[in-house]
């Protein structure tokens, strides 16, 4: 398979669980009808965090948690948020018994923690988010997007 090169790239600096937050409300803001964001980043890196501002980004209200037990959690907002964490996934076929396919061709908002376990279960346009850790709390977020389609994100995203 030939890698997925990266259409455009942006990186942003939080400071702050707080500004991880409000980029992800910004991402949530302007997420579209079967938008698939790809989290990519170790634990504690702070995808848990974007996802909870994505959500409340599409104004949803609830607190987002990563799904433990359950590989998905749904969440209601201006479009349905699909949180899934692939972190304790074992095999690729757990993805076919979450109903993967019917989540990503829906036109509800999928954001997968861990992402990277599993790459090839994903579209081939989606928006990739890799976390890195900086000094002290500060966080290093790389958006990448596959295709056009995604490019928006950079237009109007704010760098922080
Ligand atoms: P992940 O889901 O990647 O495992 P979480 O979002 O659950 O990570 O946790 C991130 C942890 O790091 C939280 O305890 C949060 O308070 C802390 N943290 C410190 N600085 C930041 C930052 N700039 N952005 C996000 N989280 C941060
Ligand atoms: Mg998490």
């Amino acid at each position: 398979m030939q890698p997925i090169q990266p259409h455009s790239t942006m990186e942003f600096v939080t400071n702050s669980p707080g500004d991880t937050h409000n980029l992800g409300r910004n991402i949530g803001s302007q997420a579209q009808p079967g938008d698939v964001l790809l989290l990519i980043g170790d634990l504690g890196a702070g995808k848990t965090t974007l996802t909870q501002g994505i959500l409340w980004g599409l104004g949803g209200q609830e607190y987002a948690r990563s799904p433990t037990f359950v590989l998905v959690s749904e969440y209601e907002g201006r479009l349905k948020l699909y949180h899934i964490d692939l972190y304790r996934i074992d095999e690729l076929s757990e993805l076919d018994d979450l109903g993967i396919v019917e989540i990503l061709d829906g036109s509800g908002v999928t954001v997968i923690e861990w992402a990277d376990r599993a790459l090839e279960a994903f579209p081939p346009e989606r928006l990739e988010v890799r976390f890195k850790r900086g000094p002290n709390d500060t966080r290093i977020l790389k958006l990448s997007s596959t295709s056009p389609r995604y490019d928006h994100y950079f237009e109007q995203t704010q760098s922080t």
